[in-house]
């Protein structure tokens, strides 16, 4: 998968990404991320991309046509690279297909594990960072596909929100992680959270290991960790279990862990 990132900042992102898993994956060619500069496509000698607002009000804008220009010049990047991977158009997946491209603002919708799994199965996508007050109304209208905000409060810029989303996405691709994601059970998978997890050694602080996982019992540890899932997501996100499938017994032991937590 490849992403392109739209920023002022392009250190910032490359510096953030390049690390760890992400930066692993890049190695091994299972993703590639690209930051292109905004300010390489300003059109007046002082290389500036803002300018004032029409009607007055704090701060700055940044202009539609740097945006504009910048966001054709990465659209021709994408072009190209469909095109040699697959010269004849044959066999290639993202075909004519126009990339999505994403505004990272405070007023989108609010990035989500599902949001995350349907980006993961674009072959490109790019990001579009704000900057000062954001972006020009029009150039947004002309070129974005979605808004998405990482949650309700402002930052000063889009690039740590594209990072997160970047982490988010590139996690799902198949071999970025050593295990497969798509069966291990994680936080979010069938709206719970995940159950708590141990490792060596069995005591530690005079606090043991729960006993049953120590017991080699597969049934008994699944059964253990769903009921735990479901205590943990009653107590700190019950707001999730709205949607989850639940046995009679677990919407029982939800109910408990609710009131317990009300009586607290
Ligand atoms: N004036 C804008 C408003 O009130 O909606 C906020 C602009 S903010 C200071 C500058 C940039 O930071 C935005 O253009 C956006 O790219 C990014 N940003 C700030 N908060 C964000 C959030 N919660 N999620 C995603 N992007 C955010």
């Amino acid at each position: 998968m490849d992403f392109y990132i739209m920023t002022l900042f392009p250190d910032m992102v490359m510096e953030g990404l390049n690390t760890s898993i992400t930066g692993r994956a890049v190695s091994k060619g299972l993703l590639s991320v690209e930051a292109v500069n905004i300010r390489d496509y300003a059109f007046n000698k002082h290389n500036s991309v803002d300018d004032y607002p029409y009607g007055g009000g704090a701060g700055m804008l940044m202009q539609a046509e740097p945006v504009y220009q910048c966001y054709q010049a990465v659209k021709e990047r994408i072009r190209s690279k469909r095109h040699k991977v697959a010269p004849d158009g044959a066999g290639n997946p993202g075909g004519q297909k126009k990339p999505r491209v994403v505004y990272l603002s405070p007023q989108g919708q609010t990035f989500h594990q599902s949001m995350a799994e349907e980006f993961a199965k674009e072959e490109e996508l790019i990001l579009l960072c704000g900057h000062y007050e954001g972006i020009d109304e029009r150039v947004l209208e002309e070129i974005v596909t979605d808004y998405v905000s990482i949650g309700d409060y402002v930052l000063t810029g889009g690039e740590l929100p594209a990072m997160v989303m970047v982490d988010a996405i590139a996690r799902l691709v198949p071999g970025v992680l050593h295990n497969d994601v798509s069966a291990e059970f994680e936080s979010f998978q069938e709206n719970l959270l995940e159950y708590p997890q141990y490792s060596r050694p069995e005591v530690w602080h005079e606090k043991r290991v729960p006993e049953v996982l120590l017991s080699g019992h597969h049934a008994n540890v699944e059964k253990w960790r769903r009921e735990q899932s479901v205590i943990r997501t009653a107590k700190n996100r019950p707001d999730l279990l709205e949607k989850a499938l639940l046995t009679e017994a677990e919407i029982l032991l939800a109910e408990s862990v609710k009131e317990e937590n009300i009586e607290e």
